[in-house]
């Protein structure tokens, strides 16, 4: 159970979103969906290091037909992406989609509107309501700008047309690629509307500056209670969008069962190798389900001391290095040991 702001909750396949549950982690796909094999390679990859939903994009019909065959060999709930088409959402939701991301305002005529709500509330399916600010309306502009105000109103005419079919299994994200716009426009939309919200930096970049960018919005929206699942977008492999997240997830205090890796810096009185010590610990824990928290210290000066809350730590010295546990030093460990002393011992406190 998370803090989170108030908002309803309802399923996704067997995920309750919304309320004070589980912030979610989901990614993109960026293979063709029509392309089965290699969809479902990426999303087993992505269900492995540790995506909860998976979006795909759904460009025509055969995307959407490609969806049956996909959810046979995933594990997670699949989202289509869908623009305008009423036709490619109803392929999808005949598929066994667990979830669509359209716009009703972009479908057209009412009837067709109609036909994809009906369908989704025959199946049990949550539509999210995306509002980017690349493509807002242009009657929402302000002397030709996107405002955080714009991009909330832009969103509650979505909400609004479902809402007059009631329609209420309702997710919403309004992402701008500008920290200081999204961010502003998350607030208002947790002020404005009771529904969960998807979070996300839109096209935040490449791996390094994307990954700040993310963890900065991100990051604060989440500690202020906003955000029911996220997405961090990233001109990278998905993979690393999924890390990121479980990253910036894990630091905000809302993933149980992750290990903590602590590291120090590096300085003039390290006497061991310790970055390639850390990295190796790091792909180690990677693989781990529980919340150890591991140190790997430079010396014994400041080392234990500085990980007193660790529950096992290496800090080194001069061809070797003191091993402690919660801050008391136990013993000293040859500078070659280190990786397999401090594995072995993690093993043995997490059984
Ligand atoms: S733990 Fe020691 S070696 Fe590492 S940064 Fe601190 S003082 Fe320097």
């Amino acid at each position: 159970m998370y803090k989170r702001n108030k908002t309803v909750q309802f399923k996704i396949k067997d995920l309750v979103i919304g309320g004070n549950n589980k912030v979610y982690i989901q990614s993109m796909c960026n293979t063709k969906t029509k392309n089965v094999k290699s969809t479902v390679k990426q999303i087993l990859e992505l269900e492995d290091a540790g995506c909860e939903i998976i979006r795909v994009a759904c460009l025509d019909i055969e995307d959407a037909k490609a969806i049956k065959e996909i959810k046979k060999n995933i594990h997670i709930p699949i989202v289509a992406d869908i623009h305008f088409d009423y036709k490619i959402a109803l392929e999808a939701i005949n598929s066994g989609v667990d979830k669509i991301r359209i716009n009703p305002g972009n479908i057209g005529k009412e009837e067709n509107i109609k036909k994809v709500v009906d369908a989704c509330k025959k199946n049990n399916i949550p539509i999210r309501i995306g509002v980017n600010s690349g493509s807002l309306e242009k009657d929402l502009l302000v002397n030709g700008k996107v405002t955080a105000k714009g991009l909330v109103e832009s969103a509650r005419r979505h909400v609004e047309i479902l809402e007059r079919l009631d329609f209420y299994d309702i997710c919403i994200s309004i992402k701008a690629s500008d920290l200081d716009l999204c961010i502003k426009a998350y607030e208002e939309a947790a002020r404005t509307f009771k529904y969960p919200l998807h979070v996300g930096i839109t096209e935040a970049g490449t791996s390094f500056s994307g990954t700040i960018k993310s963890s900065i919005g991100i990051g604060y929206l989440l500690k202020k209670g906003i955000g029911n699942t996220i997405r961090v977008s990233l001109s990278s492999n998905p993979i690393e969008e999924v890390r990121v997240a479980k990253e910036i997830l894990k630091d905000c205090k809302l993933l149980d069962n992750v290990p903590v890796l602590v590291s120090c810096p590096t300085c003039g009185r390290t006497q061991i190798d310790l970055i390639p010590l850390a990295e190796k610990i790091e792909k180690f824990l990677d693989a781990i389900d529980s919340n150890i928290k591991v140190a790997v210290m430079g010396c014994a000066v400041n080392g234990p001391g500085e990980a007193k809350d660790a529950d096992i730590g290496i800090a080194g010295g001069i061809g070797e290095g003191l091993l402690f546990k919660k801050g008391q030093i136990i013993r000293k460990v040859k500078q070659e040991d280190f990786y397999k002393v401090l594995t072995d011992e993690i093993k043995k406190m997490i059984g």
